[in-house]
């Protein structure tokens, strides 16, 4: 529990109201947000509300304040966490992570770099080179995956386009040295593209508008995102980054990280070739498809190192192996040959963007550790992953990050009820369970073999011949009517909100979603003429052919049906939740309060169904259940010595845990309170009140 400051300022934790009441909750909340005060604990956990502004509460001299200290010894931040989680990972030896989650724009992309900030700047006191390298690219590193992961939306200026799950290791001293970045589901079908009003990644209009007019020139590019069907939708698009003078600091940041100039060179080749490969169009006369804009396809053909006639042909035919082992060139219709383009600029980005992860992670990777010499290697991980969303149309995207959001709902569940139950038991004391929305039954109704909806869609996907959308829909009807968290049109005819031909809803945990089944197979397919693969394997750039390793296959090779995305992503995060589930984990829930972006907005009711959803009021029910709070002997000593005439300034109690049932007995507490093996859980926050205002009045 976090230091009173002064009750004009709320309640610091949530364990503190009166009742636990949404009404309370949400009093509490605003009231801090408007105080300025947009961190508040739930025990461990730090909800945080997006403030909209610069907030004078980080730097130096605040990092100094929480460096070391305990939680309650401050008022609430995410400083103070990161050195919870750092403490136990350097104390315990323990693998820590800190889980921030939070919808669209309610900051959890800043947290995670105030906490990596944080980190940086608390190790390596004695600045010694090598950590001050790993150091540099660890912080380096989000800027370069800012750019080319992020994308200006309605909701963010700024969003993230993939989820992050940053490890850093730590050798025995506490010191970084090294560490890894998972990415997860790139959202590339922004590259082809966007909602109105919001902009592709930041990479192109960077290159576009920061480019010098040597690169421009050698790339052939017009610095005017409009002249680009990939960068017109968001060229007018009004941001708060500088995307002229952004660019600076990617390409400083790229060198830094240690990517050579050729490396560097590839990179912007790359995004240029893709936004020349967006102005190539088709046409048809009946008879055969032929490319329109033969300049594109030159530029294309210079920027990827690969032969025009090549890149033509790969846009135009496809290889295929017949029954008899007969490889033969079938044309495309004019609509193929667009969705082979589309496919094919799609598949180059997150290429490219998988690359450089795997370039930094090459950096900083962990080399030649030998733990018998240096010591356990620990671990923080700091997870900054999509948050829960709802469009007005959502489709496979929307389905994949809201299972995502299910199943970190699962594990926060699981985590923190454990985590209670297992501190009771280890103390000794008895505990009584609390009942709450157990979201497991969503999760198996997505992900279940054979039974769930990815298998359902996975089966549709396989299938030969001409399976649509909409009997994969009706499969899914049928299989799933029963369900209680799933409906469609069909099952419940009377809604008229769905379309029963195009639509099926889940009961998520945070709400229901209308998916559309509109392009779900072909993006759960997610196909890539194999001619595409074969033609960047073998292009003279060699980074670029190490990008695609598969097209070394010949056609007659290709027989292993590749998993599809849904599976892939499913299998992505059941690792993650594998490897979250073994740390100790901290958490951080954001809430946006408001549409607007503005500072002083509080819309209660967005508010109160962030609050909702994400189960906070149930976890502070569950910090209350047994106990609000509890404390080692030693430290609540320290604490409220002061308050007790027999402990002040010392104590001769045989031990410490002598000396706090004196402190308790003396204010006549003994009924609130029990006593663990090495700590003092104290039922009612009262208590506690009462003990603050008593050591406040004595300082
Ligand atoms: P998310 O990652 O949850 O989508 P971001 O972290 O990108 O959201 O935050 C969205 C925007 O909100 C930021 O670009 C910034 O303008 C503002 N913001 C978020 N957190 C803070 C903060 N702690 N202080 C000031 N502004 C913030
Ligand atoms: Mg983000």
């Amino acid at each position: 529990m976090a230091e009173l400051e002064g009750l004009e300022f709320g309640k610091s934790d949530f364990v503190l109201l009166d009742e636990v009441t949404m009404e309370q909750f949400m009093e509490n909340l605003k009231l801090r947000f408007e105080k300025g005060r947009i961190y508040t604990y739930i025990g461990e956990v730090v909800v945080s509300v997006n403030p909209y502004r610069q907030m004078e509460i980080y730097g130096k001299d605040a990092i100094e304040a929480y460096r070391g200290r305990e939680l309650y010894e401050n008022p609430p931040h995410l400083y103070a966490v990161s050195d919870a989680a750092y403490k136990a990972m350097k104390r315990r030896a323990k693998d820590t992570c800190i889980v921030i989650s939070g919808e669209s724009g309610a900051g959890k992309t800043e947290a995670s770099k105030y906490i990596m900030q944080y980190i940086a700047a608390i190790t390596n006191p004695s600045q010694r080179a090598e950590v001050e390298s790993v150091k540099n690219v660890l912080l380096k590193s989000n800027c370069v995956l800012e750019a080319f992961g992020n994308a200006k939306t309605t909701r963010n200026d700024n969003s993230s386009r993939f989820g992050k799950y940053m490890d850093i290791n730590f050798n025995f001293n506490g010191d970084p040295t090294g560490g890894h970045i998972n990415n997860y589901l790139l959202e590339k079908s922004r590259v082809v593209q966007q909602q109105p009003g919001e902009r592709n990644f930041h990479s192109f209009y960077q290159l576009l508008r920061g480019g010098s007019d040597e690169m421009l020139k050698a790339f052939n590019l017009h610095s005017d995102p409009a002249a680009y069907a990939f960068t017109r939708e968001g060229a007018a698009a009004a941001t708060s980054n500088n995307d002229r003078t952004s660019l600076k600091a990617v390409m400083s940041a790229l060198e830094v990280i240690g990517f050579s100039v050729e490396e560097i060179r590839s990179v912007y080749q790359i995004l240029a070739s893709i936004l020349h490969l967006g102005n190539l169009q088709f046409e048809s006369d009946n008879e055969s498809v032929q490319i329109r804009g033969a300049d594109a396809l030159a530029h294309v053909a210079e920027l990827t190192a690969t032969d025009p006639d090549g890149v033509s042909s790969s846009l135009l035919f496809r290889t295929v192996a017949t029954g008899g082992g007969e490889v033969i060139q079938k044309g495309h219709t004019q609509h193929e040959a667009c969705f082979g383009r589309d496919a094919f600029a799609k598949a180059l980005y997150e290429r490219l963007f998988g690359w450089i992860v795997g370039r930094i992670n090459c950096v900083i990777e962990v080399k030649d550790y030998d733990p018998v010499l240096h010591g356990k290697n620990t671990v923080i991980g700091v997870l900054d992953i999509y948050g829960f969303e709802i469009f007005d149309n959502n489709s496979f995207e929307q389905f994949c990050i809201n299972y995502c959001n299910e199943k970190l709902q699962q594990l926060f569940i699981e985590l923190i009820l454990q985590q209670e139950q297992s501190e009771y038991q280890r103390e000794g004391i008895a505990w009584q369970h609390i009942n709450y929305f157990n979201n497991q039954i969503i999760v198996d109704l997505v992900e279940q073999p054979h039974k769930g909806i990815i298998s359902i869609l996975d089966e549709a996907c396989l299938t030969v011949g001409n399976v649509t959308d909409t009997l994969c829909l009706d499969s899914m009807d049928t299989k799933l009517a029963q369900h209680p968290h799933y409906t469609s049109r069909k099952l419940s005819p009377s809604d008229k909100s769905m379309d029963f031909q195009k639509h099926f809803r889940i009961r998520h945990y945070a709400g229901d979603v209308t998916y559309s089944v509109e392009g779900l197979l072909d993006k759960n397919k997610d196909p890539l003429f194999q001619d595409f693969k074969r033609l960047m394997y073998n292009s003279a750039n060699p980074v670029l052919k190490e990008m695609w390793p598969d097209g070394q296959l010949s056609i007659t090779e290709v027989t292993k049906r590749p998993l599809t995305a849904a599976t892939l992503f499913k299998n992505s995060i059941v690792a993650l939740v594998d490897k979250l589930a073994c740390k100790e984990p901290y958490y951080v829930r954001c809430i946006k309060p408001n549409e607007m972006k503005s500072p002083v907005l509080f819309e209660d009711a967005r508010c109160r169904h962030q609050v909702s959803y994400l189960g906070l009021l149930e976890n502070v029910m569950v910090r209350r259940a047994g106990f609000a709070y509890r404390q080692h002997y030693t430290r609540f000593l320290q604490r409220y010595k002061m308050t007790c005439e027999y402990t002040w300034p010392n104590h001769l109690m045989g031990s410490d845990r002598d000396a706090v049932e004196v402190v308790i007995s003396q204010h006549g507490f003994q009924g609130d309170v029990a006593y663990g093996h090495t700590k003092l859980f104290v039922r009612t926050p009262r208590t506690l009140f009462t003990l603050e205002q008593e050591r406040a009045a004595l300082i």
